[in-house]
């Protein structure tokens, strides 16, 4: 467009000679006089104090069937911990109360109540003993001694520490792996006394021990199972690694990373197995056998007619504009999104204030030409476009000198470059990690609300035979909110990257990856997609860096050609591929979901509820109804009256049919015959 022609004839319309003028007052301000104020840091938007989360299983769920009560006599208490681990296991209806809270009518109000470790008063363990023997049902995790003959076992007194839990061949064990599984808390060591082993204790070498890990009790009129040590806590162990390692490096390569948090501390011959996962699903057995007289209805992990997920994500390095949407447009071709994490070039103030007038000015309809940035960067339109498209555009922070420093200047040099707000998920550059869960608590603070910092790389992959091993590091194939050292849940989902090409392929050439060529490498990543697909529900953390794009020659070749193969064998099995952004709207939507008013007509065979899930993701949850109910089976099922099809799904040892849930109240009927 030339100035004449302009002159000749008035094409600006309103709308942008508004946004013209709002940019050259925004230019002149940058450029001119506010270049001191454009770069006065801001602080970070959110206080310390709002990094913690209040656990959204406290709100009463009428008609629910399950009751978990947290003994705050428990240090430390991990009793929130298993609100979050109930609902990652799709268990939404159940409500929550502290020991002190809790009297005989509350407790008969549920045919479940779940018990956290700690100690009890003569007063509170008499309530719970009532409570069963009137019928009630109780799983209790490493209980008070006083409750060990209501549990029909002995307590020998001493701990096996550095133990590992073996399922036995019983009707709750069914669909858990036979192998045994790593416990990093003490396991209290009992004797049976009535109680049937539902699980043993094992050694490190899995052999079996004869103290049980878990059992079940028929006492009088009810049930009693105990759980010899904290799972909730193990859970969390087992997914965020040793925090007696925190801020060392242990793994021999340079920087402390998320990784060291595993030295000496997973398993190797187990790394293929989610084992927080697994054990948890034996939970999910259990809650599924013991709730009561009605089928408990829940959520599948992943979304409605997904197999697995595959979370993709592409960190790059100061790197074009064109570079990016050449990994966008592959993943485009298979309908997915990527989540890039971009650390913009190193710049100083001045050149990033003249840069973000550049942009500023292109917009203009006039000074658009002479201002054009010509050096590749992308500018906030380019960002803008990608995330109309689906794809996300996060934060990539440096944190070699601190990472309240690192996320702090990063997260400002994004938002003054007019790439905000930035994308609530992250990664760190080079994964470096503070503490147990310090760089986690810094994230909450940007409204960073999930981390994919925890990462399959590095030498600690491979055994002293020499073999490297792939799969679940931090035991698990779905997200779950971080946990601090004291049991308070933070604001921010954990999801491992389970798929690194640094790692598997000479991206970087650090001497460190295992260096296999592209087939080799294709071949790691669809065999861990097949796992998720057949084995294990997973949402599949995936990096391909942007950066061998700009290498060009063949280290382009081999990442594009790694990229759309691991894509096209994806989706092949129906597994969906999906942004960060896009799996954390799905996650919280599904963690805030309710099932509420659980009626069950035991002579019609009808199970009634209303189901209430958010509009907030574009991917509908899935309910699970059990297709077996006490002789009964499933025989239809209708949401707001219009008939639903069911497809079936094995979740541990249970069938369920499940149903695509669209967001908003629903009136669900499930019928039974
Ligand atoms: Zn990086």
């Amino acid at each position: 467009m030339t100035m004449t022609k302009r002159t000749s004839r008035p094409i600006i319309s309103r709308r942008r000679f508004l946004q013209a003028c709002a940019c050259t007052v925004a230019a002149g301000a940058l450029g001119a006089t506010g270049y001191v104020v454009a770069n006065a840091p801001l602080p970070p938007p959110y206080p310390e104090s709002s990094v913690f989360q209040t656990p959204v299983a406290g709100i009463p769920t009428p008609g629910a069937p399950i009751l978990l009560v947290t003994n705050p006599g428990a240090q430390p208490s991990f009793g929130a911990y298993l609100g979050a681990i109930l609902r990652a296991e799709g268990f939404v209806a159940f409500r929550m109360a502290r020991l002190d809270a809790i009297n005989p009518a509350l407790l008969a109000q549920f045919p479940l109540v779940l018990l956290t470790v700690g100690p009890l008063t003569a007063e509170a363990s008499d309530l719970f003993r009532a409570y069963v023997l009137n019928g009630g049902h109780l799983i209790a995790f490493r209980p008070d001694p006083r409750l060990a003959d209501l549990m029909g076992v002995r307590a020998l007194g001493g701990d096996v520490t550095d133990g590992m839990l073996a399922v036995a061949d019983h009707l709750l064990a069914q669909g858990i792996t036979t192998q045994a599984l790593q416990v990093h808390t003490p396991m209290a060591q009992y004797e049976l006394a009535g109680a049937e082993a539902v699980a043993w204790i094992a050694r490190r070498d899995s052999s079996r021990t004869s103290y049980p890990a878990v059992t079940l009790m028929r006492a009088k009129k009810g049930i009693a199972a105990l759980w010899a040590f904290d799972l909730p806590r193990n859970i969390a162990l087992i997914r965020q690694g040793n925090p007696a390692a925190a801020n060392q490096e242990r793994d021999g390569m340079e920087g402390v990373r998320t990784v060291d948090l595993f030295v000496d501390w997973i398993d190797l011959d187990r790394i293929d197995i989610p084992q927080a996962d697994e054990q948890q699903r034996l939970l999910a057995n259990m809650i599924h056998a013991l709730a009561g007289e009605a089928p408990l209805p829940r959520l599948w992990h992943l979304p409605a007619g997904a197999s697995a997920v595959l979370v993709a994500t592409g960190d790059a390095h100061g790197l074009l504009a064109s570079h990016i949407a050449t990994a966008l447009e592959l993943v485009s071709r298979y309908d997915g999104a990527l989540s890039i994490y971009y650390a913009p070039p190193p710049m100083s103030n001045r050149s990033r204030t003249l840069r973000r007038v550049r942009w500023l000015a292109e917009e203009l309809p006039v000074a658009g030409a002479v201002f054009t940035d010509d050096a590749g960067y992308p500018t906030p339109k380019d960002v803008a476009r990608w995330r109309e498209r689906g794809h996300g555009f996060g934060l990539h922070p440096y944190v070699e000198q601190g990472v309240g420093k690192g996320y702090h200047e990063y997260w400002n040099t994004f938002i003054k470059l007019g790439y905000g707000p930035a994308e609530p998920t992250v990664r760190t550059h080079r994964v470096l990690w503070s503490g147990w869960v310090e760089t986690a608590r810094v994230q909450a603070q940007y409204g960073l609300r999930m981390s994919l910092d925890h990462y399959h790389s590095g030498p600690l992959m491979r055994r002293a035979d020499g073999r490297w091993v792939h799969g679940y590091l931090t035991g698990s194939g779905l997200p779950m909110p971080f946990v601090d050292e004291q049991g308070n849940l933070l604001r921010v989902y954990q999801q491992h990257t389970h798929i690194v090409d640094e790692h598997l392929m000479r991206v970087f050439d650090t001497g460190y990856e295992m260096g296999v060529d592209v087939n080799e490498a294709i071949a790691i990543a669809c065999r861990q997609i097949d796992a998720a697909v057949e084995q294990y529900p997973s949402a599949l953390g995936l990096q391909c860096h942007i950066d061998p794009f700009a290498f060009g020659g063949e280290k382009a070749e081999a990442a594009s050609v790694w990229f759309d193969r691991v894509l096209d064998h994806a989706a092949s099995r129906g597994v969906m591929i999906v942004s960060a952004e896009q799996w954390l709207a799905f996650t919280e939507m599904r963690d805030q979901a309710e099932m509420r008013n659980l009626m069950w007509n035991e002579s019609e065979g009808v199970l009634m509820f209303e189901a209430v899930i958010s509009a907030e993701s574009q991917r509908a949850p899935a309910l699970l109804l059990p297709l077996e109910h006490r002789r009964r089976i499933l025989r239809q099922v209708t949401i707001d009256s219009v008939l639903a099809s069911a497809e079936q799904k094995r979740v541990g040892g249970v069938a369920y049919g499940a149903v695509a849930l669209a967001a908003g109240r629903r009136q669900v009927r499930a019928y039974y015959r």
